[in-house]
């Protein structure tokens, strides 16, 4: 979904260069400077609004966390939510997906999360899609060894071509779940915006939690 660009956003991100970091590259490896305590890093992209990313660390003190989202206004929004919390495990970027590996140096995250990324149905965009290889490529270069992806979405084609792409890659797989919300696996699960808009309107949620195994994957 495309947001219009506002006016206040590109001031609010300016004016809060402690929570939100306009160029990602000048931490690269360096991330763990920018928080309270150092301390495992989970890296969620395409945050969008930053419902999820808050709500897990809220829910997660014991965890560094850090939301990427390229639409500067949807970032901004996100931004504007972080300020209302207080939360030291906490940081945003604006910024690209496709650029990680001049953000994060190798290794550096412990976990990925994917959350209704977009489906790009046709066949000829499938390259852009999150879980292309290209793009595994790329998390498995900033994930530490046996660092996971955690993948949620409403959309059963990004699902089968994400459990395809990634089993493909030679991922292993640690859970798959068809309908989130009426699985054990809801107990402790943070929802997303779209995740709530979707579930209200009674489709299944499907989640995929992968690992990937650096000595398995050729
Ligand atoms: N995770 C949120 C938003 C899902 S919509 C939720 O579940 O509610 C997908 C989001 O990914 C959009 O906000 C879009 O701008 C963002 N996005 C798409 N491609 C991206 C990229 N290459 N890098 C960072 N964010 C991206």
């Amino acid at each position: 979904m495309r947001v219009k660009h506002k006016k206040w956003a590109d001031p609010l991100i300016a004016a809060h260069p402690e929570l939100m970091i306009d160029d990602a590259t000048q931490f690269k490896g360096k991330w763990q400077s920018r928080f309270a305590k150092e301390q495992p890093l989970h890296l969620e992209v395409g945050m969008g609004k930053g419902q999820f990313i808050i709500g897990m660390a809220k829910d997660h003190p014991e965890i560094n966390f850090i939301g990427l989202e390229i639409q500067r206004t949807v970032a901004a929004i996100a931004l504007k939510k972080a300020l209302e919390e207080d939360l030291p495990n906490l940081q945003l970027i604006c910024g690209d997906g496709e650029d990680l590996q001049e953000y994060f140096e190798d290794g550096e995250v412990a976990k990925m999360y994917l959350n209704f990324s977009d489906p790009w149905p046709k066949k000829r965009h499938a390259k852009r899609r999150l879980t292309y290889k290209t793009f595994l490529a790329t998390y498995q270069q900033i994930l530490q060894d046996q660092g996971a992806i955690e993948l949620k979405t409403d959309n059963m084609g990004l699902f089968e071509f994400s459990l395809e792409s990634m089993n493909n890659y030679g991922m292993i797989f640690d859970g798959v779940w068809l309908d989130l919300h009426h699985s054990e696996e809801n107990e402790h699960n943070v929802e997303t915006e779209y995740e709530q808009k979707f579930a209200a309107k009674g489709q299944p949620i499907y989640k995929l939690i992968a690992n990937l195994d650096r000595k398995s994957v050729v």
